[in-house]
């Protein structure tokens, strides 16, 4: 017997049909002795018919009523399995986020989850009822001390269920959908993406933060952090569907649920070179030719990072480690005086990382870490972000200077900070899954003073606005008065934000203006093994390349590649990587 919090999203609730079909499932679980709590989403497009309710009346209505409303969808759920449940003869009761007691922060629309209260359900689980429990939503105390509901955003049930799982030290968390688990992609989008029976938490973070939406973020980090033993499974069928698995087991702290330490590790990597070619054309197959010419070499190129800026003429940028300086610039010669455009090679560099799985969706993490750097004088000579980690490349000698800072900022313990560990991934696949996140807009702010702080300053006035940057790229090149242009990518929704919140310090920059890219999707390939296979990043520009498609902007990171094409492009581009890495046989 078992103690198992099972989870049904909105699909699988659509209909009066559906969730007697649910009813039905969770009666034969019942039968096999396990005691049950079950998580359910609002039926079918609920969530979104009462946004459209709410937008038709006002284009911005206040955050605790739209909260109110939406909360809802789920109460409906819940009472209609419970009642479902008494029809088949099983003993049920359902609650709301509030009646459980989960305890959330005061933000309306993106709560985070600070506590699980357990007393409620662990009574009624030894009467013997199965607890039905309204996802997506929870309360706050509000600074008066009364009661509020929250939500916690859109895909927010599956989080409520981890959590769920996690106060409750249950056995497992299962998240039962209308696809038989994870695929190698969003098998709406291509048909043969094929079923991964297992996957890391690691990669799945950033899976479903890079757009595969079968599971919201939170829910993976809740899993990662605590070592919940997370499932993803068809609500059809009995398939064992996917397994996620993660090392770490973190226990329950003081600092809430969701709020844990966002950093759990400092990582300095000496002895790397960084080679950046500007001005080379913006056509595609030009990163695939350069990348493809260093793999075949034997060159291992670890970040890459391109962005498009003035002239319509591209930055790429690329570290390596120093001992391949001499090959890696010997190609990149030989690869330009074909295409035109001009080398920097620096060796004499390191690359500093802090990783967590709490540095998603929280921005002010690494404008700390670029703050930090930069209040010891350090800059960034590149940046590349991850839903796990963010990596910086300064120089070599202010290292070590460097990694105490960071340490200290983020409090962590000496076991937690490393140099030069081994290489990661050995062994894995190099490309496990395809994601496509439509959801993103290209902003870049030309003329940037070229000095320490200004990355810092840039993310930490977003950070501040609440908003999240994906790609981070600073230009090569050098305006003349010594400025230099940084492109990133945001969430849609944060554009008009952004630009408000960016206002006070482009009055601070003389010149410096921001500018939107075209309408652009993102597609990026995410593989554990990715570190420790030569080749990955140019057998994804050559599929790109193939597709006659051109690639916008570049970004890696440790276990992601990703690369921004033109909005026309995405659904073309994200068959194509996925026929390129063999996923669909
Ligand atoms: P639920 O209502 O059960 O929470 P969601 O719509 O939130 O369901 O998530 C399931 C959907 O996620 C699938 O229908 C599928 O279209 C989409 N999806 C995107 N990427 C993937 C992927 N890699 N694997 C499986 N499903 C994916
Ligand atoms: N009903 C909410 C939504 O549609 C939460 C969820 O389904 O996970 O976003
Ligand atoms: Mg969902």
């Amino acid at each position: 017997m078992a103690l198992l919090v099972q989870k049904f999203g909105g699909t699988s609730v659509g209909s009066v049909k559906r969730i007697q079909a649910v009813a039905k499932r969770v009666a034969s679980s019942r039968e096999l002795g396990h005691e049950l709590v079950i998580v359910v989403s609002a039926m079918g497009h609920t969530t979104d018919e009462l946004t459209c309710l709410a937008e038709a009346i006002s284009s911005n209505p206040p955050q605790r009523e739209m909260d109110m409303l939406l909360a809802t969808g789920e109460q409906v759920s819940i009472a209609l399995l419970s009642i479902a449940l008494h029809e088949l003869g099983v003993q049920a009761i359902s609650m709301t986020g509030s009646q459980v007691g989960i305890v959330t922060e005061s933000s309306h629309g993106r709560a985070r989850i600070l506590e699980v209260k357990t007393e409620r359900i662990k009574n009624r689980l030894e009467e013997g009822y199965v607890v039905v429990v309204a996802g997506f939503q929870g309360t706050s105390l509000s600074s008066g001390g009364t009661a509020e509901i929250t939500t916690l955003g859109r895909g927010g049930s599956d989080t409520s269920a981890v959590a769920l799982a996690t106060a409750l030290s249950a056995d497992a968390c299962e998240i039962y959908t209308d696809v038989p688990g994870v695929l190698t992609t969003d098998p709406r989008k291509v048909a043969d993406a094929k079923l991964m029976p297992s996957l890391s938490c690691d990669e799945m973070l950033e899976l479903a933060s890079l757009g595969a939406a079968v599971l919201h973020p939170r829910a993976v980090e809740l899993a990662r952090n605590y070592g919940v033993k997370l499932k993803v499974r068809s609500s059809w069928t009995n398939d064992p569907g996917t397994t996620l698995t993660s090392e770490s087991k973190r226990s329950l702290g003081r600092d809430g649920l969701e709020l844990g330490r966002p950093v759990d590790g400092v990582e300095l990597v000496e002895g790397q070179a960084v080679l950046g070619l500007s001005h080379v054309p913006d056509q595609p197959g030009v990163a695939a030719d350069l990348f493809e010419k260093l793999s075949n070499a034997g060159v291992n190129v670890d970040l890459i990072i391109q962005a498009t800026h003035e002239g319509n003429s591209n930055d790429i940028t690329f570290t390596v480690n120093e001992e391949e300086l001499p090959k890696a610039r010997t190609i990149c010669m030989s690869v330009l005086s074909q295409m035109g455009g001009e080398l920097l090679a620096q060796s004499g560099m390191s690359k500093l990382s802090i990783s967590g799985a709490g540095i998603m969706g929280r921005p002010g993490i690494a404008a700390t870490l670029f703050d930090t750097l930069s209040r010891k004088g350090i800059n960034l000579r590149l940046i590349a972000t991850s839903e796990v980690k963010v990596s910086c490349v300064i120089d070599k000698s202010l290292g070590p200077k460097g990694m105490r800072a960071v340490g200290d900022a983020f409090e962590l313990d000496e076991h937690q900070i490393q140099v030069n560990p081994g290489a990661n991934g050995i062994g894995e696949p190099e490309v496990r899954g395809i994601a496509l996140d439509p959801d993103q807009a290209q902003v870049s702010v030309r003329g940037v003073p070229d000095k320490p702080g200004t990355a810092a300053a840039l993310c930490t006035a977003l950070a501040d606005a609440g908003i999240s940057l994906d790609a981070i790229v600073q230009s090569e090149r050098q305006q003349k008065d010594g400025s230099r242009d940084i492109s990133f990518t945001l969430k849609k929704n944060d554009r008009q934000n952004a630009g408000k919140a960016l206002a006070p310090l482009l009055a601070k920059w003389p010149g410096a203006q921001v500018e939107d890219g075209p309408e652009i999707t993102r597609v990026s390939a995410v593989g554990a093994g990715m570190p420790a296979t030569p080749g990955t990043a140019a057998r994804m520009f050559r599929a790109l390349a193939q597709a006659k498609i051109n690639i916008a902007m570049i970004a890696t990171s440790e276990i992601r590649t990703s690369c921004v094409v033109a909005k026309k492009d995405g659904l073309v581009a994200l068959k194509a990587v996925h026929d390129c890495f063999k996923l669909g046989e």
